[in-house]
């Protein structure tokens, strides 16, 4: 049921789920479905998280529906409906353009290896050798290894394709040429399988559908639900207070960002000191930038690809990438047939940037607005070289920044993408912690993404079930 905010609650769930981002929706629909009786609160006025969207003035604006791998058909058709599934289409003009190459791929295995060998001229031994290792990775392998040093072994020297191989992964996760080689291969092998692949209908559509399945299910949902405390007693979890009002439970799932749930929402003192040793040393993942183009009624574009990895920098590097000056971005292009429902579906098209949050907290609010202008001025200006004259047809801009990440999804320095590997392990741990408390969402860089979320929700729903049929 979809309860008022001001319903007063007062029977205990077996779950209370604090956040409807895409591992919170999930878990919630796979416990019950299971029978399990389930409140999920969400602080924002409506579910999805980072998954969501936005209207302004004719325009509908997605915010994170870039692109994702084709695993997701799977995940929706097991733990969602056929329906949602059914409406997960491919990507298939993914375009690079940058000084030292220009091309277009469909991000296949066979296209990539058919660019490095003829393109790039690396031998195909060296290519198939390649693929079959970061193919084959998994969590449990080698975590010494840098993305870096894994494609310098394979192929030395050539920071042309180094670049080929890792920018849209930069992108999908906020992987960097210093971070762990699984969190690469991981992600990398996933999108290689089959490509990109998008949600046709758009974001509004696909949280529509999650929220009936939802509650079709009998999970009841409270929106504009900002949980100010997890509650514990003895070590056990019994609940969250939200405006100062008790809810019990007898678990909880929290889909929060990871270092605000144990330091914001259970707080220190009730964890062991070692415990929180390590949680401090989890560093959060970056953040991004975003600016949002609404192109005039009327108005057209031709289809020059759905996504663009556009650079003017020479050299890849993690540090031109974060720099607020960057010349590195992407551009999804949002046309009409994303939303073949709507009569009058119009053309988008969002730019994004990695970020650092530092640069953008201790700006003062003239400086703040200042740069916001400055970064939409940069966006037009790169676009206007793959689309000349498209200034004239866009008629609404806007520029988001870390901070308008923080404050829509209370993430930590509005990292876009949890935590950094190490987070991975604290987030399993919690329950030896405290029991009854469990974590899913952007962890690990690995569990995220709209794919890695939503596993990672089903993965921790297994954890809440076992601990709840131990203690029934
Ligand atoms: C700009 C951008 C673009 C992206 N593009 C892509 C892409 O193209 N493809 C892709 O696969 N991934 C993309 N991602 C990443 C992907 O969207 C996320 O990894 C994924 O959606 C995160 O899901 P989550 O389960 O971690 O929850 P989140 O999306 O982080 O949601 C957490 C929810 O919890 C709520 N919450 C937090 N604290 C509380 C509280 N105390 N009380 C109540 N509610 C609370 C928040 O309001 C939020 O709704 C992008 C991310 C960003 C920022």
């Amino acid at each position: 049921m979809l309860l008022n905010k001001n319903d007063k609650i007062t029977q205990k769930y077996d779950v209370v789920i604090i956040g409807g981002g895409l591992g919170g929706l999930t878990a919630a629909n796979k416990l019950a479905k299971n029978g399990r009786k389930i409140l999920l609160l969400e602080s924002h006025d409506k579910p999805g998280g980072f998954a969501t969207w936005f209207y302004r003035k004719k325009h509908i604006f997605d915010v994170s529906l870039h692109g994702f791998p084709v695993g997701m058909v799977k995940t929706c058709r097991k733990y969602w409906s056929k329906e949602i599934a059914d409406k997960i289409i491919q990507l298939k003009r993914m375009r690079f353009i940058n000084p030292l190459y220009q091309m277009e791929t469909d991000y296949t295995v066979e296209d990539f290896t058919s660019k490095l060998v003829n393109y790039f001229k690396v031998s195909q031994e060296q290519v198939d050798k390649f693929f079959e290792l970061v193919m084959n990775m998994n969590y449990y392998d080698n975590k010494e290894m840098t993305n870096g040093e894994l494609l310098e072994s394979f192929f030395p020297g050539r920071k042309d394709v180094h670049r080929f191989l890792i920018e849209p992964i930069v992108y999908a996760n906020g992987s960097t040429l210093e971070d762990p080689a699984i969190t690469y291969g991981i992600v990398f092998s996933n999108f290689m399988s089959k490509g990109v692949y998008t949600f046709q209908g758009g974001t509004d559509l696909i949280i529509k559908m999650m929220q009936e399945e939802l509650l079709k299910n009998d999970v009841d949902i409270r929106l504009k639900s900002k949980v100010d405390k997890i509650v514990v007693e003895n070590n056990i979890c019994q609940g969250v207070t939200v405006g100062g009002n008790f809810i019990a439970s007898k678990s909880v799932l929290s889909n929060g960002n990871l270092i605000g749930t144990i330091f914001n929402l259970v707080g220190e003192d009730k964890f062991k000191p070692e415990f929180i040793e390590k949680v401090k040393k989890v560093r959060l993942n970056t953040s991004s930038c975003q600016v949002y183009m609404g192109i005039k009624e009327g108005e057209k574009i031709e289809d020059i690809g759905d996504l663009i990895f556009y650079s003017e920098a020479k050299e890849f590097k993690t540090d031109e990438l974060l720099s607020m000056n960057t010349t590195s971005r992407t551009f999804s292009l949002y046309y009409p047939r994303l939303r073949p429902h709507l009569a009058n579906a119009g053309y988008t098209i969002v730019a994004s940037t990695n970020a650092r949050y530092e640069n953008w907290v201790n700006l003062s609010r003239e400086e703040y607005k200042a740069r916001k202008q400055e970064l939409i001025e940069a966006t037009l200006v790169s676009l206007e070289k793959i689309i000349p004259g498209i200034r004239k047809k866009i008629d609404y801009t806007e520029a988001a920044t870390p901070l308008t990440i923080k404050r829509y999804t209370h993430h930590e320095k509005g990292s876009s993408f949890g935590t950094k590997h190490e987070g991975l392990d604290i987030s399993m741990k919690l329950q030896n912690e405290i029991s009854g408390l469990f974590h899913t969402g952007s962890v690990g860089i690995i569990m995220s993404g709209w794919l890695g979320a939503a596993n990672y929700g089903v993965i921790q729903s297994y954890e809440v079930e076992s601990y709840l049929d131990k203690t029934n």
